[in-house]
């Protein structure tokens, strides 16, 4: 049973072939066609009850019509499609007001095709507010034709109340199907919106190289745990690492070995400060960490573990292998000091840890 249902949701749903087509407008299209087909035969046979039988004969074509409708939306051709089962709603409807009166409410079921041309992307504004007013001023017409003269034939009162509950349950049903297709688009254009927007901060905040966190990001963190310590009164750390000779490591590898480096020992970074603080790209072969731990001496036997891990680490890349040293300067914020004097000073010590011969932690 389950099964059955899904094929018929996937030959529903199937996708039009060309890409200039409106899937959504397409899978609609078949769903109004199927329902206005099963309406149409109710019709039939009401309009035969009511002895008309050459237009029960002409609703059946117009069943023709829709059928063929459908199927043009698996041809890549849904433009006709919608015209075919607008021109085959609004003429079945008015001559429907017409012979069977005005009060049965077929009239208002034409009014349902004015969304159906909003829905296609590649119409012009004002044709659809044309399309939408000329509409209006036929259906208003034809129910006033109705009023006007006597129908052809008078249905008993019974069947005018079937007839008025069909038409009602039609008109009902074609316009939850417009709302859910209109629901579901405005639904995928809002989940689009959200996945570029998250895309454009990720990019915005990201390292396009290492994937660490950009320096643009990584101040702001620095300034939201700045702000937090200064309310908590818990302190926190930083440490600026930097890449020993790694000019030297371009210049005898090539550029691309350099990348290789940054990216590797990036990766690194990151499985090592998950559970610590942050990690980010501060410049060129420069990363910044935040701990969040206040307490210098456990975040320099960190960053002691992790330069000699770094220090360990076999790089190879191509036909080179070769081992890389970092060396690190660590300083702790407190309020007195402000963000911008805390990296100049872990900054200080680096040069320090440099000048004193590299590889090593500075605090
Ligand atoms: P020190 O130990 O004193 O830090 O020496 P160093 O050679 O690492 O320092 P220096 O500042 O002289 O060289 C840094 C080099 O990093 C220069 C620059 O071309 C290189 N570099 C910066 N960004 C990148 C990058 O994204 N990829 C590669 N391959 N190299 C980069
Ligand atoms: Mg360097
Ligand atoms: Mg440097």
């Amino acid at each position: 049973m389950a099964r059955k249902k899904n094929s018929v949701i996937n030959f529903l749903t199937q996708d039009v072939r060309s890409a200039s087509e409106t899937k959504e407008l397409a899978v609609m299209l078949r769903c109004l066609n199927i329902l206005y087909m099963v309406y149409f035969i109710f019709i039939s046979v009401q309009v035969a009850v009511l002895e008309h039988y050459f237009f029960s004969l002409v609703l059946i074509f117009a069943i023709g019509i829709l059928t063929g409708s459908f199927i043009c939306t698996y041809e890549n051709k849904t433009n006709l499609a919608l015209i075919l089962f607008i021109l085959t709603i609004i003429s079945a409807m008015s001559w429907l007001t017409i012979c069977v009166g005005y009060n049965k409410n077929y009239h208002w079921i034409m009014l349902n095709t004015i969304p159906l041309v909003f829905f296609n992307p590649r119409l012009r504004m004002t044709l659809k507010m044309l399309y939408s007013e000329i509409i209006a001023a036929f259906a208003l017409t034809v129910s006033m034709i109705s009023h006007a003269h006597p129908v052809l034939r008078t249905a008993p009162s019974g069947l005018t109340a079937m007839i008025i509950v069909v038409n009602l349950i039609a008109f009902t049903g074609s316009t939850i199907i417009i709302s859910y297709f209109f629901s579901s688009k405005f639904r995928q254009s809002e989940e689009k919106i959200q996945q570029y927007t998250d895309n454009l901060k990720r990019m915005a905040s990201v390292d396009a190289l290492t994937g660490l966190y950009n320096r643009r990001h990584m101040n702001e963190h620095l300034k939201e745990m700045a702000d937090a310590s200064v309310r908590s009164g818990k302190s926190f750390c930083i440490a600026i690492g930097d890449v020993d000779l790694f000019k030297s490591i371009n210049d005898t590898y090539g550029h691309d070995t350099g990348d290789y480096v940054l990216v590797t020992i990036s990766t690194l970074f990151q499985d090592f400060m998950k559970d610590y603080g942050v990690a980010s790209r501060w410049g060129g072969e420069e990363f910044l960490f935040s701990f969040r731990s206040g307490n210098p001496a456990d975040c320099y036997s960190k960053l002691e573990a992790l330069r000699k891990q770094i220090a360990a680490y076999n790089f190879s890349f191509k036909d080179h292998q070769f081992h890389v040293s970092m060396t690190f300067g660590l300083e702790e914020f407190n309020e007195a000091l402000g963000i911008e004097t805390t990296i100049s000073r872990a900054d200080a010590k680096l040069y320090t840890g440099k000048e004193n011969g590299r590889n090593q932690v500075v605090r």
